[in-house]
């Protein structure tokens, strides 16, 4: 078997070209930019390099970018003063606290202050808890909502299929086990603890792999016909890897979401639906 690729940079264009147009009536109507911040604290190379990802994704659909960078000795409290900031200010619509921050700094903290109607990556315990609760309106993260997108495109049936989710993050292993739960998935969620976890990923109808360890799922941990979609992202000597061996799974799997060029595209794409709801709360008040 040869598994279908979903293609995640063909469906993010499209998405894109839809949202650009949203954005336009958006700001003709409200005659303001829709405006994502980001907490940008430390000097870290990964965090800089999302920075400049999400001013492009923002440039791309016609939102505004602004970044606010701090130093890595600045104390919790002013963190907190600067994010109270973005919370009250009207001409910010979206905020983003950027990883990894200085040890000395209580990420928890920070996000229980942020608004959570500016909480446009779903992290907020109130986003999260709607989404456990499965009552919106809320933000879902955008990496699992992403995901969900591919495979509704991709014209899956999820109801009654056994589940499986590698990875308990609240941004990606979590919220995306909740998605198929709402959707009539029989979910298990894997994690590093996890007994005998390649006998776990092959009962799965829907495997989904968040851990970050390049090609850890092989071929014989997958069920024929299933559907592998893989979150993974690791940069290695070879390139970009997934979580799953890909050319091996390929041959085993009835659909796979390739690295690169699957779930990868989706994200910031979700993310710019998020921060145009965002914009529309904060506007309506
Ligand atoms: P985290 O490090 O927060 O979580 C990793 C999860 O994997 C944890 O739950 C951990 O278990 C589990 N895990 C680690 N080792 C093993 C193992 N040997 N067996 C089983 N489970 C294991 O990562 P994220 O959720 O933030 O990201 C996961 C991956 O997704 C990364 O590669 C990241 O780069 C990628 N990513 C991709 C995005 C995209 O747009 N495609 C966006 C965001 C992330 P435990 O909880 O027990 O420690």
């Amino acid at each position: 078997m040869s598994a279908q690729l979903l293609d995640g940079r063909t469906l993010a264009k499209e998405l894109r070209e839809t949202l650009k147009m949203d954005y336009s009536a958006f700001k003709a109507r409200a005659s303001v930019a829709p405006t994502l911040a980001v907490l940008h604290i430390g000097d870290d190379d990964a965090s800089a390099g999302y920075a400049r990802a999400l001013a492009k994704s923002c440039e791309g659909v016609g939102a505004l970018f602004q970044s606010v960078e701090l130093p890595s000795s600045v104390h919790q409290q002013e963190v907190e003063e600067v994010l109270e900031e973005l919370n009250a200010a009207p001409e910010v619509h979206g905020i983003m606290v950027l990883e990894p921050l200085p040890d000395h700094i209580d990420h928890n903290r920070l996000i229980d202050l942020m608004h959570p109607v500016k909480d446009v990556d779903g992290v907020h315990p109130l986003n999260a808890g709607r989404l456990a609760a499965n009552r919106p309106p809320f933000y879902v993260p955008a990496t699992p909502a992403g995901g969900i997108r591919l495979l509704e495109h991709a014209g899956v049936e999820f109801k009654g299929k056994e589940a499986v989710v590698v990875g308990r993050s609240d941004i990606v292993g979590k919220p995306m086990a909740l998605l198929l739960l709402h959707r009539h998935c029989t979910v298990t969620i894997a994690h590093s603890r996890t007994q005998d976890l390649p006998g776990v990923c092959r009962k799965a109808d829907i495997l989904c792999l968040a851990v970050g360890r390049p090609e850890m799922v092989k071929a014989d941990w997958v069920k024929p016909g299933a559907i592998v979609v893989d979150f993974g992202t690791t940069y290695t000597d070879d390139g970009l890897k997934g979580d799953c061996d890909q050319a091996g799974v390929a041959e085993v799997a009835g659909m796979l979401t390739p690295v690169p060029g699957g779930t990868g595209p989706m994200t910031n794409v979700l993310l710019m639906e998020n921060l145009l709801r965002a914009a529309e709360r904060v506007v309506s008040g």
